[in-house]
């Protein structure tokens, strides 16, 4: 893809919100050990170009993580599955801390659980804490236990987000569906018809949300019951799309069902695309 400054009339009508791991980036087997491809950080600097700026990444990581991960790219971000939230304009804003002591509290246990057992890595996102078990799934039901346990002593604070092999500890209330809605309360977002892809558990929130908005939701690479409207098989036939967004954004908008294509029906790809995105009728 390459960077345009010409606003694209289609891509003016949207808000095109996207998760990060999972979406954009391929899971890997620790958070820090994925890299961002300089194709897809130049393929979404030309998106935001061309939509005036109404580009968001809406993720479970820090913000400050984005910014490294994305460098020197920086997008409106909302971090920690909607903690924080970062405009286009560059305001930054966080809902209320966890208490010190209960973040504590949970960093102990936490850490004392991942030592105890191998496979078991400790994320700290400094005000959520992500135990991963990929290396270890043997362990799920046992980490889950511990886990609620924590999440029982700390109710009101903290409270439990299960993910892909992974189950976290993160500030209580605050959900990507609020982090959408917040975006779509001001510039360049408000207005705008609303895309969603997300990937995991904690994205569902934010599919309602679009759907209720007549948006689009578009969930990856998922084998469960999902609330959104679309299904992509993985993480490449989203950057397929988003290359196909870019380059014939109307093509690429009408395979959606909120800009005319009927969910029940799997749409052929165009020539352009046929390297593109493998979409998915919703089961
Ligand atoms: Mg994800």
């Amino acid at each position: 893809m390459t960077a345009s400054k010409r606003r694209e009339p289609a891509l003016a009508a949207i808000a095109l919100f996207l998760d990060v791991d999972g979406t954009l980036l391929e899971l890997a087997a620790t958070p820090r050990a994925v890299s961002v491809p300089g194709d897809l950080r130049e393929g979404l600097r030309g998106l935001s170009l061309a939509s005036g700026g109404a580009v968001a990444l809406v993720s479970g990581r820090e913000i400050r993580d984005l910014d490294a991960l994305f460098a020197p790219l920086t997008l409106p971000s909302a971090g920690l599955h909607g903690f924080e939230h970062r405009s286009a304009s560059g305001v930054y804003h966080r809902r209320p801390l966890p208490s010190a002591a209960a973040l504590e509290d949970a960093r102990g246990a936490i850490s004392h659980l991942a030592r105890q057992h191998a496979g078991l890595l400790l994320e700290d996102k400094q005000f959520a804490l992500a135990l991963h078990y990929r290396d270890a799934p043997h362990l799920e039901e046992a980490v889950m236990k511990a886990m609620r346990e924590i999440a029982a002593r700390l109710t009101g604070e903290l409270e439990l987000q299960r993910g892909k092999m992974v189950v976290e500890l993160r500030p209580a209330g605050a959900t990507k569906a609020e982090a959408v809605a917040a975006f779509l309360a001001e510039a360049p977002f408000a207005g705008r018809l609303p895309i969603f892809i997300g990937d995991d558990l904690t994205d569902e929130p934010a599919f309602e949300l679009v759907n209720r908005l007549d948006g689009a939701s578009v969930v990856v690479n998922a084998k469960r019951a999902s609330a959104a409207r679309t299904r992509f098989a993985d993480v490449t036939a989203v950057r397929g799309w988003l290359t196909q967004l870019q380059a014939e954004p109307a093509a690429a908008l009408g395979q959606l069902p909120a800009f005319g294509h009927p969910a029940s029906a799997c749409h052929a790809p165009s020539p352009a695309a046929a390297s593109g995105p493998r979409l998915r009728s919703r089961a």
